[in-house]
């Protein structure tokens, strides 16, 4: 059976943000040449199917000049003719008229913008490079060119982040009127600038009354709390995202993708240097037993509220998943209903798959 879904990691950002220590360099117009180049070996290399979803992020791929734009999506064309949904991240400041017809020409059809907060002075501590107004124009201009399926990211927990300025935020946001919010509380990386400087989050009472203030606004505005970090308006699920839940296979290219291939899970090399000169790009290549790959299906399927399939689990693993998992199965937060293994509140998802883990 084939893979349908494909992700491919676009590896520069404009300038580097005080909380980010993903994969990502400033952007340089040579090195992205031959980062092209390299991906392009490795594209041909290891893209054989049609896919389904195809989801380009970063780091920022808009941070690419619209020629190296153009040149990876035409790169991908050859594998997005049956593509359903297809995704790129941008970042409000690096997308224009002229980026958004190069998308639509080649049939992206959902968008996905880093906004983190509505405060101009906290965005700047952050080290972003937009203002809430920048946001508001580029969404309207994805509009404009009928792009409206749209996902902003938003942050909280962040330093000096007060509860009324979240909640300016989340107002904010949501006269956006777009249809799929995700929301990450701020963990400090070590490489991050913010990790450098010793800077953390905030006090954990106070970002726990930041979630529920962010559970109850979006749930009283019809948002539906669908995944551990993911609200969407009915059927507006990323349906790329839904395939990694979903434990499904898929596909990741260039520097610091993972892909899951089976009972293969690898993860590529975030050294520019390795990438450009070897051909074995990988840093991680896991050959996953039964029970790692059972363990990893609860525990990915089990952060949607759709939860998992017993009945498709059990054939697949030739198992019997309630009595496989008898402590998990008795945990108080989880339920069956209708055929289907549910975790009823994804707050304390964590301290369930201990459960599973016995
Ligand atoms: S948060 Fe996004 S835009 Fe900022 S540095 Fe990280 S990948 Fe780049």
């Amino acid at each position: 059976m084939g893979i349908n879904h494909l992700y491919i990691h676009v590896p520069f950002c404009k300038a580097i943000c005080y909380y980010c220590d993903f994969c990502h360099r400033v952007y340089d117009e040579k090195l992205a040449e031959r980062w092209l180049d390299r991906l392009s070996r490795e594209a041909e290399e290891n893209c054989k199917d049609q896919y389904e979803t195809i989801y380009i992020g970063g780091g920022t791929p808009t941070t690419l000049n619209d020629t190296q734009l153009k040149r990876l999506l035409e790169m991908i064309d050859p594998f997005a003719e049956r593509v359903m949904e297809y995704t790129i991240e941008v970042n409000p400041e690096s997308l224009d008229q002229r980026k958004i017809d190069i998308m639509k020409k080649h049939g992206i059809n959902r968008v996905s913008m880093g906004l983190q907060s509505a405060d101009d002075n906290l965005l700047k501590t952050i080290g972003r490079r937009h203002s809430f107004d920048d946001v508001k124009d580029r969404i309207a201009l994805l509009k404009d060119n009928g792009i409206s399926n749209i996902s902003i990211d938003l942050m909280y927990s962040l330093p000096g982040q007060t509860m009324q300025i979240l909640q300016d935020t989340l107002n904010k946001a949501l006269d956006l009127n777009i249809p799929h919010i995700s929301l990450y509380s701020l963990t400090v990386e070590e490489n991050s600038v913010f990790g450098k400087k010793g800077i953390s989050s905030l006090d954990e009472d106070i970002e726990a009354d930041m979630y529920e203030l962010i559970e109850q606004r979006l749930s009283e505005k019809g948002y539906i709390h669908y995944e551990v970090s993911n609200y969407c308006l009915k059927g507006y699920e990323s349906r790329h995202n839904l395939g990694y839940w979903n434990y499904d296979d898929f596909l990741g290219l260039s520097l610091g993708a993972s892909g899951k291939i089976g009972n293969s899970r690898y993860t590529n090399t975030r050294s520019f240097e390795k990438y450009f000169n070897e051909t074995d790009i990988r840093d991680e290549d896991l050959h996953l037993s039964r029970e790692e790959m059972m363990f990893e299906n609860i525990m990915m399927s089990l952060r949607t509220i759709y939860g998992l399939d017993i009945e498709a689990f059990n054939r697949k693993y030739d198992c019997d998943l309630l009595k496989e998992y008898p402590k998990g199965v008795n945990n108080p937060n989880i339920k069956v209903d209708h055929g289907r293994l549910v975790c009823t509140d994804l707050a304390v998802l964590n301290r369930v798959l201990l459960d599973f883990m016995d």
